[in-house]
């Protein structure tokens, strides 16, 4: 019989048993990619690969010399590098680019035993929320075929839902882990700001992006960010601080000072049965002892056009090095250098990565820089203000992930305001640093999942896991 598994600590069992070995698990989840392949979840699996990788980690641990991972089977978005890999960012610009490094990420990964089986669908260069913007086909949702997973790290969900690996690791620069997480019932982590070395991700927004994983559960989640946070000298913005053994102190019993804010929950975008279920998930924490007060939080409307203006901004700046001529494709009707520029990033790039480039050049122009750019700075810099006072009065902010359940595939992406406004409760974590993770604890009338995010102040990771880990306990 087929053996499905939702938490490493099984693998592990099983391989100190000898019950199981890394070759039987790899094979295992190749056979699942194989009958899952209409998901669309993968744009390559390194099968012959992660089976001899596999082979090795067996003898290693025979030996017993494996790393804290061994055993444990890791798909990457396709925005983080791995050396002599293909990377395309979902999009057709990259053409056959091939990875000359590996992300700090991969390396220390790979250095613990962790076996790399594929690399997932995403939206192209990260934007998006349904994972229809890839240049690759889009992703379905394991739960119900017709609704999308959620993006822009959608495939990296789905493969962790379906089973098709252990872990994945996404990128979240204003949701992309927290809302494919809430749409496919598992747990999504963006860490702080610098926690995590961004080295060898694409960028998309630099100064709102971070690497984070999915996972069943949170053990799993604490574990990967033991090993893939911490100092980087290859990412200057990528924090000294030391990394706490998240995994080693899950158990808490402390009492939490929550709040919520009340425009979130007034906000009309807001599914009434979520709202109804999210009131009555905050009377359970009150119930089991925690304080939750509503506050207000006057900023709402500002959230998404603060983002939009300032990620447009970055990313038309970021975008600029795809020039059909430094990396992968080149039109076949360029002729000379503007039309190499003219013609490659007109074919390579996809609608919604031209419409964010040609707005974030707009917003940058000289005319209106003072205007869209340096307003959006002033404003992000006002959240920031805020959101840390709030959160030194509070140990976490509670509200829903996504305003809505999984929507249906092709249904939102012909309005990209609407489609942005998918991202009105995760954008603030990106704008002001803070970290924020997106717990599996809701389910719609309607069969569909939906998730529930706590956010906490910089660098308090160690605490955001441990109160995650007894409310998905205390849940089962
Ligand atoms: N949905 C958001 C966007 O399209 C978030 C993307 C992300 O976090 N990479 O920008």
């Amino acid at each position: 019989m087929e053996k499905i598994y939702t938490s490493f600590e099984e693998i592990q069992q099983e391989l100190k048993n000898k019950t199981s070995s890394c070759q039987t698990i790899v094979a295992s989840y190749l056979q699942r990619i194989e009958q899952n392949k209409h998901l669309n979840a993968f744009l390559e699996v390194f099968a012959d690969e992660a089976l001899e990788k596999a082979k090795e980690i067996d003898a290693k641990i025979a030996q017993n010399n494996a790393g804290k991972l061994a055993g444990m089977v890791i798909a990457l978005k396709d925005n983080i590098c791995y050396k002599n890999h293909k990377i395309s960012a979902s999009s057709k610009i990259l053409g056959d680019f091939e990875s000359l490094f590996s992300a700090t990420v991969v390396e220390r990964l790979l250095a613990e035993d962790a076996i790399i089986i594929g690399r997932t669908n995403c939206d192209e260069f990260a934007m998006g929320s349904s994972n229809e913007n890839s240049a690759f086909g889009n992703v379905l949702n394991p739960i119900d075929n017709s609704k999308v997973p959620g993006g822009s790290s959608g495939g990296s969900a789905v493969a962790v839902k379906a089973n098709l690996c252990l872990v994945a690791l996404g990128s979240d620069t204003g949701g992309s882990i927290r809302q494919p997480a809430s749409f496919c019932d598992i747990v999504g982590l963006k860490p702080t700001y610098g926690r995590v070395s961004r080295n060898g991700l694409i960028a998309y927004a630099s100064s709102f992006d971070q690497i984070g994983p999915f996972t069943n559960n949170i053990q799993d989640a604490a574990l990967v960010m033991e090993i893939i946070a911490g100092a980087d000298e290859m990412d200057s913005t990528c924090s000294k601080k030391e990394v706490p053994k998240y995994s080693e102190s899950l158990k808490t019993h402390t009492k939490s000072k929550i709040t919520y804010f009340k425009s979130y929950i007034e906000n009309e975008g807001l599914d009434t049965e979520i709202k109804t279920k999210f009131l009555a998930f905050i009377e359970q924490l009150k119930a089991a002892g925690h304080t939750v007060e509503a506050i207000d939080f006057p900023y709402l409307d500002f959230l998404v056009p603060t983002y939009y203006v300032l990620t447009t901004a970055e990313a038309s700046a970021n975008l600029a090095r795809y020039d059909g001529i430094h990396f992968g494709y080149r039109s076949p009707q360029a002729f000379d250098l503007e039309s190499t520029y003219l013609k490659s990033r007109s074919e390579g790039f996809g609608t919604e990565v031209k419409r964010r480039i040609m707005l974030g050049t707009y917003v940058l122009s000289s005319g209106f820089y003072d205007a869209y750019y340096t307003k959006a700075q002033k404003v992000r810099r006002l959240l920031k203000i805020k959101t840390d006072e709030i959160l030194s009065e509070y140990d976490f902010i509670i509200s829903p992930t996504s305003p809505n359940t999984p929507f249906e595939i092709g249904k939102q992406v012909e309005d990209p305001i609407k489609m942005y406004l998918e991202d009105i409760y995760t954008v603030h974590a990106n704008l002001t640093g803070v970290p924020s993770i997106s717990l599996p604890l809701g389910k719609h009338s309607n069969g569909l999942p939906f998730g529930i995010q706590f956010t906490t102040k910089s660098f308090n990771e160690q605490r955001l896991l441990a109160f995650s880990n007894t409310l998905l306990q205390n849940k089962n």
